[in-house]
This record gives C-alpha cells, structure tokens and sequence, in this order.
C-alpha cells in the first residue's frame, strides 16, 4: 500500500520509504536518493528484505549510522537497509552483554559503565552503532571492538542466521571478515571485565575530553579518510601527520575541505559533493606518495549507484 509520503507499508507493517536522499543517514551529509530505504525491527525484517531485494535482483546494502559512509551524488540503485535504534536492545549477565547490531556505540559503552563493566571504554567517542563497528573493526587508543567479542549473530548471503565465533571473524586492524563476506551482522556477545562505574566513568570522560580537543567535530565529517598502516606509521607516523607536512591542512575542493584542525579529516563545509571528496582524496594521495612513496589506504567506505561497496581507495 503506497501513502503520499513515497512509503510503502507491506502486510507486515515494515515501511519501505522511496527516494530517501542518503545525505541524511551518514555523517558527512553527501548522497543523491536511495530508490528505498528500511529500518527493520528484528532479524525476521531483515531477512525479509534481504530476500525481496534477492528476488527483485536489486542490491542491497546494510548500514549503520553512517558515520564511515560516501554516498554518491548519484544515490543508491537499490535497498538500504539501515540497522539503527529499532535493533538496539541489549542484555546483561554477569560480564557479558548481548546487543543488538543497531545499538549507538556511545550508548553501549555508558550502559557497561553504569554496570561497572570495563573493556569497551575506548569506544565511548566513536559515533557509530555496534554492527558498523564490527564490521569496521573499530576502536581507538590502540583497541579494537574485537578484542572483546566473544561471538557474532548474523543473517548469512542465503538468509539464515548464525553465529560466528570470534576466531573466525578473523579480526585485524580495522578489518574483520564481514567486509568479504555479504553477511548482515544482528548482535554481538561480549566479554568485559568487571570494575567499578566510577573508574569506568573517568575513563570515558578523559577520552571525550581529549577527542573533543582534536578532532573537528563541528563541520560533518566522517572521521578519519586515510587508515593507519604500519609500514607508514613507521616511517614518517600516523595519516594525519603526514597531510599535515605534506602542506595539505585546509586543502580545499570545492565544498570538501582538509581539516585546519585534523589533517586525516575532510569536512564538508556546506555543499560537498561525492566528486568534491574524490577529487580531494586523490590530490591529497597524489601528494604524500611525491613525498614519502606511500600510497594512502583509505578507511571510509563508499557506496557505488550500482551496488558495489568497499573502502573508497578500490573506487578511484
Ligand atoms: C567524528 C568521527 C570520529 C570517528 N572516530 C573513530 C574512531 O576513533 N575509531 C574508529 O574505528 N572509527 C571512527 N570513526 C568512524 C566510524 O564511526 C566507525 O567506523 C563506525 O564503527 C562505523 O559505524 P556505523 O554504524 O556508522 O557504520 P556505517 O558507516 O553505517 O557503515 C560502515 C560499513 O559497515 C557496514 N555495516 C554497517 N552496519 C552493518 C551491519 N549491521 N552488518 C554488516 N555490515 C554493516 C556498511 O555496509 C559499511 O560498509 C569516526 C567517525 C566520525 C564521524
């Protein structure tokens, strides 16, 4: 049943909205439309529109918050299926946690804080949600999101749900096996380690404190472009340093702009388009390679029109 709003409801309630401009479902606020866009309830939602876009032959993409995220000026020909706060329960006992993949990271790390539970504290900053993070590996001051897994619940390429052990998602550095394989995470289990919330909290506030001090939150941004490969970090230290000397700070196409206060940050200044942020991360990879003979790997991902979707480097 279609409704003026471009909503589809289907006879199980789940909205499928069409045309959704994908600048307002990441954090960099660039994007065309999506031809849908839904946002299931529970795994069974999921899987249902995981088999209607299989049986319509669309592609379809799952996200989070969208805070690791190009959209292209051009959208998204196919099904967005966004995993956000209708998916976001989570259960203690004793030092784990089980939580749904659409839980805020931030929310997550407070919830084991309240409980006096300590392990995901360095995630406290990170605005994303559980599923992106794990799919991203993600994490700061050194740590990981899989440090702490213990197993992972996801609907498999045929629909089915399993549960995948921490051994095999296969973590490394901001890499996990979900990125080769087209499995939609659903929750993760958790170990941490017991403390007090008092202890847990001071943490926390010391990592905001510090982040709010370094990192350009007041422009859209998608955190940092560029990935922190050893053999660089070596060699001459993390991306952002590197920009930095390389003379790049406040390096501009158009309305993409690197960051006067983090170098390893484009922010969109107004009206950045998807060509704006290629062009620029492309200049800026053109200009350390001169420079060091390393060639930037790029953290972000980015969504192709057509379905295709990885780190925006495999894309230029
Ligand atoms: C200001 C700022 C600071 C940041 N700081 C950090 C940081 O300190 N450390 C860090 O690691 N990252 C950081 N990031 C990047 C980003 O927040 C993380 O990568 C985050 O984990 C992405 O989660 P998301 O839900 O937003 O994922 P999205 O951006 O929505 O998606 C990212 C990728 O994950 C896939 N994906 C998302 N959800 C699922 C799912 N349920 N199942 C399968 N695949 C899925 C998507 O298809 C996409 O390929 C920062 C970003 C910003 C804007």
């Amino acid at each position: 049943m279609a409704n003026t709003l471009g909503e589809i409801l289907t006879d199980s309630g789940l909205i499928w909205k069409a045309g959704v401009p994908l600048r307002t479902l990441c954090h960099w606020k660039i994007g065309g439309p999506a031809d849908y866009v839904i946002e299931p309830r529970s795994a069974e939602e999921a899987a249902a529109a995981q088999r209607i876009a299989g049986e319509a032959n669309v592609p379809f993409l799952v996200i989070g918050h969208g805070s690791n995220m190009l959209f292209d000026d051009a959208g998204y020909r196919g099904v967005i299926i966004k995993l956000g706060r209708k998916m976001s329960r989570c259960r203690f006992s004793g030092s784990r946690v089980r939580a749904e993949a659409g839980i805020w990271a931030p929310m997550l790390a407070r919830a084991c804080a309240g409980r006096g539970l300590a392990g995901l504290e360095h995630i406290v900053g990170i605005p994303g949600n559980l599923g992106g993070l794990v799919y991203m590996n993600g994490g700061s001051l050194r740590q990981s999101i899989g440090d702490a897994v213990v197993c992972v619940e996801v609907l498999d390429e045929r629909g089915n749900v399993a549960a995948v052990s921490a051994a095999e998602c296969n973590f490394s550095y901001r890499h996990s096996v979900f990125q080769e394989k087209k499995s939609v995470v659903l929750g993760v289990e958790l170990e941490l380690r017991q403390s007090t919330p008092g202890d847990v909290r001071r943490k926390m506030l010391e990592i905001l404190k510090e982040r709010r001090e370094k990192f350009p939150l007041n422009l859209p941004n998608c955190g940092s472009v560029f990935s922190n490969e050893p053999p660089l970090y070596e060699t001459y230290g993390p991306p952002g340093m590197v920009i930095e000397q390389t003379g790049l700070k406040g390096a501009r196409v158009g309305d993409a702009e690197i960051s006067a206060r983090h170098a390893n940050f484009i922010v969109n200044r107004g009206r950045a388009s998807s060509a704006e942020v290629f062009a620029l991360v492309r200049h800026v990879r053109r200009k350390v390679l001169e420079r060091t003979g390393f060639l930037l790997r790029c953290e972000v991902c980015y969504a192709a029109p057509d379905g295709r979707c990885g780190r925006l480097d495999a894309f230029l």
